[in-house]
């Protein structure tokens, strides 16, 4: 399949909430760069949901910051990122990943470097294409709910192969999340 070094993760989960600051401490991790629209959150909500709240304080108690790397506009971002329960973060819109100068330019100002980073998405050509290309460990979510339009379930369609694939290699337990259902 073409781009498949770059269109698979190397980690699926059923939700963002599954993600423990433990297992990212074991690994080394100490920044998450992570889209918010169906990753986090519904396009229908503006701000943090209380699962993201805690999830974000959690991180943050384990010394792992989480930062904003969207490719939906300025104020979809900071206002999002206005309402998080811990400190302020800089947020990056309009990132264009697949693209990853934003992502890039995210991880210098961080000063994170590559092997301490992580990138959290739910969409393989644009969030795991980024992350890939720019060496970081990729973890994809089934998107929390879907858009329906044509475009996006040709989107989807296009995830599919790669989304099987990596199920096939990786038979995981927990896969309860209907977002999966995008990829049937
Ligand atoms: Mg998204």
């Amino acid at each position: 399949m073409i781009f498949e070094k770059f269109l698979t993760p190397d980690d699926m989960r059923d939700s963002f909430r599954d993600i423990t600051p433990e297992e990212l401490g074991a690994r080394g991790i100490r920044w998450v760069f992570s889209d918010i629209d169906n990753t986090l959150a519904t396009y229908d909500d503006p701000l943090p949901p209380g699962a993201v709240s805690d999830w974000l304080r959690r991180m943050e108690e384990a010394g792992i910051s989480v930062i904003f790397v969207s490719n939906n506009d300025r104020a979809r971002v900071e206002g999002f990122n206005s309402a998080r329960p811990d400190s302020a973060r800089p947020t990056y819109w309009k990132s264009a990943k697949p693209f990853t100068k934003s992502l890039r330019r995210a991880m210098r100002e961080a000063g994170a470097r590559r092997e301490e980073s992580m990138l959290l998405g739910d969409q393989l050509l644009t969030d795991a294409a980024a992350g890939k290309r720019a060496g970081l460990y990729t973890v994809i979510v089934p998107p929390i709910k879907d858009r329906t339009s044509l475009f996006w379930r040709v989107k989807r369609r296009i995830e599919r192969p790669y989304i099987k694939k990596y199920l096939r290699l990786n038979p995981g337990p927990d896969r309860k999340s209907r977002g999966w259902e995008v990829w049937k």
